[in-house]
C-alpha cells in the first residue's frame, strides 16, 4: 500500500510507514494513491465478519504485509460483536460497543496496537494522543501491558465524564495520563506541538494514536460492510448511514467502504453544536468557533483534524461535496432523541441519539437508516439516567474500575511543561 501526505503530494510512504509516523511533513495527513475497488461485494456481504474484514484489509495491505499476516492481526482485533439494532420501523443502531471499552474506538485502537506490535522495534514506541473522552479509554486498554511500548494519554480536565476518565487513568504500568487545564483542541495542539519537537520526537520515538493514524480507519472500514450485511438480511434497498463525528475519523472510514464498492444511499454527518463542517456544507465558509462542552462530549471538536482527507476523498471519486448531509444539534435536541428512542423501546447515549435524530430529520419516508453505536449507554450514565429518568447498572467493565484512584499527573496547557514531564516520566 503507498500513501502520500496531502499536504507535501511528493512525499510517499508504505503503510508500515505511515502506521509508525502517524503524520507526515508538515503535519499533513497520509492519504492512500489509491484506493482499492472490491467487485465482488455480494459474496463479501455472505461472510462472516472476521472473514470479510480479512478480505477488505487484505485488499489494502496484503501486497505489503501478506494475507497471511493481514489474517493475524484481524484475528487478535476483532473479537467481539457488533449487532445492528432495530430501534424503530426505519431506524437501526449498528452496536459497536461490545469491546473492551465499550466504545466504537475498540476497532481502531486494537487493530492498531497489533499493527505496531508486529512490527519489529529495537528501541520502545512512545504512542502520544490526546482524547477527548473515549480513545484514551481503547488506546491505553490496546497497547497496556505491551512491554515495546509506553502510552501517554492528554485529555482536558473535568471535560470528560467520571467513568471515563477512570477507564484509561486508572491502569498504570506503562500506561501514563496527563489532565489537561484547558480543552481537547488544546490538548491536540500539545501533541502536534510534541511531533514537531525534534527532541520530543526522536528521543521518546513517538507515535501518534489519534484518529489520524490511517491503521485506525482502515480498521473501521470493515464494520460498515458488516452494517451493510446485516442490514440488507432483513431490508431492501440500501440505507442511509448517519454518523455522530467529532474529529471525522469514522465518517472517513465510511467514504472509504462507499468508495471501495459498499453500496450506501448516503451518508450524513451528525454533529452537536460544535457544527463546524454542517455549517461549512450549508453554506461553503469554514468558520470554526471556539469548542463548547456539551453532552456528547466525545464529538466536542470545532476543528476535525481528519476533515482533508473527507474532502480528498469526495474529490477523487468524483463525488459532490453536496452529497454529503450535514446536521448539527442543540443539548435540547439531543436530550429530546435520548427520549424518542427510550420511549420506542431502544436504550441509547448522546452521540449516537444525535445520529439517530440526525437520520429522522433527513430521510424521506421510503428510505430506511442505520446510525452508529459509538458508545455503551452506561458510559455517559449520569446524562442518560437524568435526561430519562431511570437508573443504569454499570457493565462489568465500569464496575471494574469505578473505585480504583486515578494516576494523572495535571499540566496547564503549555508545552514547555508536558516536555519537562515527558522525559521526567519516560526516559
Ligand atoms: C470519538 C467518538 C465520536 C467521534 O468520532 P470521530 O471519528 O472522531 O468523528 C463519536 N462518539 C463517541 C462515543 C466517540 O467516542
Amino acid at each position: 500500500m503507498e500513501l502520500y501526505n496531502l499536504k507535501h503530494p511528493s512525499q510517499k510512504v508504505s503503510f508500515t510507514q505511515a502506521v509508525k509516523l502517524g503524520l507526515g511533513k508538515d503535519r499533513g495527513l497520509f492519504f492512500p494513491v489509491s484506493i482499492p475497488r472490491l467487485d465482488n461485494i455480494d459474496a463479501l456481504l455472505a461472510m462472516d465478519f472476521v472473514e470479510r474484514s480479512k478480505a477488505i484489509l487484505g485488499a489494502w495491505l496484503a501486497d505489503e504485509l501478506g494475507q497471511e499476516q493481514v489474517d493475524s492481526l484481524v484475528e487478535r482485533a476483532f473479537n467481539f460483536e457488533l449487532p445492528l439494532t432495530k430501534a424503530d420501523d426505519r431506524r437501526f443502531c449498528l452496536e459497536l460497543f461490545h469491546g473492551p471499552t465499550l466504545a466504537f474506538k475498540d476497532f481502531g485502537a486494537r487493530f492498531m496496537a497489533q499493527c505496531l506490535n508486529s512490527l519489529a522495534q529495537e528501541d520502545k514506541l512512545t504512542i502520544l494522543t490526546a482524547t477527548s473522552g473515549d480513545t484514551g479509554a481503547a488506546v491505553a486498554d490496546a497497547f497496556y501491558g505491551l512491554d515495546k511500548v509506553q502510552v501517554v494519554v492528554l485529555y482536558p480536565k473535568g471535560k470528560i465524564s467520571l467513568l471515563q476518565e477512570k477507564m484509561f487513568t486508572t491502569l498504570g504500568d506503562n500506561i501514563h495520563t496527563v489532565a489537561v487545564e484547558s480543552d481537547f483542541d488544546a490538548c491536540q495542539d500539545m501533541v502536534k506541538a510534541a511531533f514537531e519537537d525534534s527532541d520530543v520526537r526522536d528521543g521518546l520515538h513517538l507515535n501518534s494514536a489519534n484518529s489520524i493514524n490511517i491503521s485506525r480507519l482502515l480498521a473501521q472500514v470493515c464494520y460498515y460492510f458488516e452494517a451493510v450485511a446485516q442490514f440488507k438480511r432483513a431490508n431492501q434497498g440500501d440505507p442511509v448511514i448517519a454518523v455522530p463525528s467529532g474529529n471525522f475519523g469514522n465518517l472517513t472510514a465510511g467514504l472509504f467502504a462507499k468508495a471501495m464498492g459498499l453500496p450506501v444511499k448516503r451518508f450524513v454527518a451528525a454533529t452537536n453544536s460544535n457544527d463546524t463542517v454542517p455549517r461549512y456544507l450549508a453554506d461553503g465558509q469554514w468558520s470554526p468557533k471556539a469548542t463548547v462542552a456539551t453532552l456528547s462530549n466525545a464529538m466536542d471538536v470545532a476543528e476535525p483534524s481528519n476533515w482533508p482527507r473527507v474532502e480528498t476523498i469526495m474529490e477523487a471519486m468524483n463525488w459532490p461535496l453536496s452529497e454529503l448531509v450535514g446536521v448539527g444539534l442543540s443539548e435540547q435536541d439531543t436530550v429530546e432523541a435520548l427520549d424518542e428512542l427510550y420511549r420506542g423501546g431502544y436504550l441509547s447515549e448522546p452521540h449516537a441519539a444525535i445520529a439517530a435524530k440526525a437520520l429522522s430529520l433527513t430521510m424521506s419516508a421510503d428510505e430506511q437508516g442505520i446510525f452508529l453505536g459509538t458508545a455503551h449507554p452506561a458510559k455517559f450514565k449520569e446524562v442518560v439516567e437524568q435526561a430519562l429518568a431511570i437508573e443504569l447498572e454499570l457493565p462489568s467493565e465500569l464496575q471494574a474500575v469505578k473505585d480504583k484512584p486515578i494516576l494523572s499527573a495535571e499540566l496547564p496547557a503549555d508545552f514547555a511543561r508536558l516536555k519537562a514531564h515527558l522525559f521526567e516520566t519516560l526516559a
